[in-house]
């Protein structure tokens, strides 16, 4: 029988669910000793490499770079991330950063508006070159085992945790090219939350599904939590520890209880009650609207509009964006 991938422990519940996305088998388990949910059949490393160079962007998003309602997406996104790490009490002037899965750059350029000197890596060819070529951000296309040494005082981590085969190897690795007291920022969706739509519940792309706690495992070799905010996806700051421990701190077997009694109820009743799944029709029309107006400007003016923008939509605005979404919807 296999045993869990960050632990080596043995499995407390072992299920066979389907890919949400295409349909096929996959065989998941949760871990009696981390709490780690995590598909146990994983594909290789070679396998894996040619898919995140290749593949993965489209086969999500369908093209080999991004579109302009994705640019301004993941502006957004990235304002929420930044927002987070000032919240975290880490300081950005000056300080090198480097992200960890950069995409098409987004975060890396609006970072460096916040006062960061940036850097990144992304395996994805297109992707990276778009980065470079839109933003002048220096992203270099590579996957975190052919990281050259660099130095750095932040390293971020967004939505990328949970596609690493070896979640242990690249936290070391993070461990060792940060700076003394450096930090760690992780995104990652987050498996006690209720509003994930079953239609993105479980899929091949994912290969483990953290909580709070697993993920303070995952790391907590390496570093220290400073900060966490779970109510939507699961945001964690983590400080350098000076030496690494000898061995993972695990999480406690009610926290684990925790983790497996969400399991339990994951499903469209929970989803569409208390995941508020009933109201993401209208705001997926709100955000329709509000990508129709984004128009035909280069994605760096969008990601500049972004930035200057308040998120505070007024009442007036917000219903012409709607009445223009719903135009294009039924159009
Ligand atoms: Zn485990």
């Amino acid at each position: 029988m296999k045993s869990c991938r960050l632990c080596n422990q043995s499995f407390i519940s072992n299920w066979s669910s389907k890919d949400a996305k295409s349909g096929e088998s996959l065989q998941m388990a949760l871990c009696g000793a981390c709490g780690l949910v995590q598909q146990t059949q994983l594909p290789t490393d070679e396998e894996l490499r040619i898919y995140y160079s290749h593949h993965y962007r489209e086969d999500y998003k369908a093209t080999h770079k991004p579109k302009l309602k994705y640019v301004a997406r993941a502006g957004n996104a990235a304002k929420d991330r930044l927002a987070f790490i000032e919240r975290a009490g880490i300081q950005s002037a000056g300080r090198q950063l480097l992200d960890i899965g950069a995409g098409g750059g987004e975060f890396c350029y609006l970072a460096s508006r916040a006062g960061f000197e940036v850097g990144g890596i992304e395996p994805h060819q297109g992707y990276s070159e778009f980065a470079r070529d839109e933003y002048g951000v220096d992203i270099q296309t590579c996957g975190i085992a052919d990281l050259q040494a660099r130095q750095a005082d932040v390293v971020t981590l967004f939505h990328v945790i949970e596609h690493m085969a070896r979640p242990t190897e690249a936290v070391r690795k993070i461990w060792s090219v940060l700076v003394e007291d450096g930090h760690l920022v992780i995104e990652v969706p987050n498996i006690h939350q209720a509003d994930a739509s079953p239609h993105n519940i479980y899929f091949k792309a994912h290969l483990f599904y953290y909580s709070r706690f697993s993920l303070m495992a995952a790391v907590s070799q390496f570093f220290e939590l400073i900060c966490v905010e779970d109510e939507g996806n699961l945001f964690m700051a983590f400080r350098k520890r000076a030496q690494p421990l000898s061995q993972m701190i695990l999480p406690t077997q009610a926290q684990i209880k925790m983790t497996a009694d969400r399991l339990s109820r994951k499903g469209w009743v929970e989803y569409l009650t208390v995941g508020g799944g009933l109201k993401k029709p209208f705001k997926r029309l709100t955000k329709i609207g509000q990508e129709l107006l984004i128009g035909r400007a280069r994605p760096r003016v969008v990601l500049d509009q972004v930035w200057e923008s308040s998120r505070n939509y007024k009442p007036a605005y917000l219903m012409l964006v709607v009445g223009l979404g719903y135009f294009a919807w039924t159009w």
